[in-house]
């Protein structure tokens, strides 16, 4: 788990186009297609219904429309406008406000002020509309303009924004010192990317040990606590964590991801926690479906069961 080859395997098999186009062809064209135990569908219709689940079963859930690394800045303008038309998609619908986004989506790698002007256009309409907007964390190149934008933006007087602390960097440590002391919110993970040990652990028990203090700092001190893993040490540790220090439940909640132990996110609800769950949508889904099988190698023998299946 979270095996440094085994991640940087899959991260080298996310940059092949032909893979892409394979995947892309029989990933979503069934109802019962391999991609789909992550991602909701291609469409925010698909989105909602899947919304419309999680909220049966008591949970909440952030909304994600995939998309990263956009190369010009027409592709994240129109990123920002499908953007655009979720929040009202969303908003009529009825739905939990909440929506996850990545900066590189809005144009980062092409240039920093126009990412910065599309997230503004997006908050413009997001705020009034009582919705909340988390910043995905992407990869260590990433994290000081990432926090560097969230704390301008905070400073500014945005308030429905949150940021995403990685435990697998040396430095989240401090960052999470510095954003708690702002009052912002932080989703806590381990970390998705493949990183260089020049700025991450190598060692698996390195970032679960960092998560655990992360965690312990986080819901003692942090402003709405997202602790977002499906480890069951760490969720257990933070259970006890809270009720040593008599932190209420609905002080933080627990995130997952669409498709990931639902199990122990319903057992998590009958137990009398929040849980939200991160449900992916959109056609760009094959870098974030590439990143949940380094995760889980297992996941591999899902995808071919079921490519024979699509082939049968
Ligand atoms: C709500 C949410 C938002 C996230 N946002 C970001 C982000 O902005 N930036 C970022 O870098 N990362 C993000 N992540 C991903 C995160 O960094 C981890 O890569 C991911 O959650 C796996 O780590 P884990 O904490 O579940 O622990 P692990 O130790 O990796 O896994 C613990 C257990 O969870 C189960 N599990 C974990 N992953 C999978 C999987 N893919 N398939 C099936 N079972 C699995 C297994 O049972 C495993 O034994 C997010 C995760 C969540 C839950």
């Amino acid at each position: 788990m979270l095996d440094t080859a085994s991640k940087a395997f899959f991260h080298t098999l996310a940059r092949s186009r032909a893979l892409k186009r394979l995947a892309s062809r029989y990933g979503m064209r069934r109802p019962t297609s391999f991609a789909r135990r992550f991602i909701a569908g291609e469409t925010i219709q698909e989105a909602i219904e899947a919304a419309r689940v999680v909220e049966t079963r008591g949970m909440t859930e952030t909304l994600d429309l995939l998309g990263e690394s956009v190369t010009n800045l027409e592709e994240a303008e129109a990123a920002t406008r499908a953007y655009l038309r979720v929040l009202e998609t969303v908003t009529a619908s009825g739905i939990g406000r909440n929506l996850s986004l990545k900066l590189t989506q809005l144009g980062l790698d092409v240039d920093k002020a126009s990412a910065v002007d599309n997230l503004r256009k997006i908050l413009e309409r997001a705020e009034p509309a009582g919705f909340f907007v988390r910043i995905d964390m992407e990869n260590s190149p990433y994290t000081d303009v990432t926090l560097e934008i969230f704390e301008t933006l905070w400073q500014q007087g945005h308030r429905q924004i949150g940021v995403v602390l990685q435990s697998a960097l040396y430095r989240s440590e401090n960052d999470l010192r510095r954003v708690v002391a702002l009052g912002a919110r932080v989703r806590l993970v381990k970390g998705a990317y493949q990183e260089p040990k020049a700025v991450a652990y190598a060692r698996k028990a390195d970032v679960d040990a960092a998560y655990a203090r992360m965690a312990k700092t986080l819901v003692l001190d942090g402003t709405s606590p997202a602790i977002a893993t499906h480890d069951p040490k760490m969720i257990e540790l933070t259970r006890t964590y809270a009720r040593e220090h008599n932190i209420p439940a609905d002080r933080f909640e627990f995130q997952m991801l669409f498709g990931v132990r639902r199990d122990l996110q319903s057992a998590l609800v009958r137990d009398g926690y929040h849980v939200r769950v991160y449900i992916p949508f959109g056609r760009e889904w094959f870098p974030y479906f590439m990143r949940r099988l380094g995760e889980r190698p297992a996941n591999v023998m899902f995808v071919i069961r079921s490519l024979l299946r699509e082939s049968a």
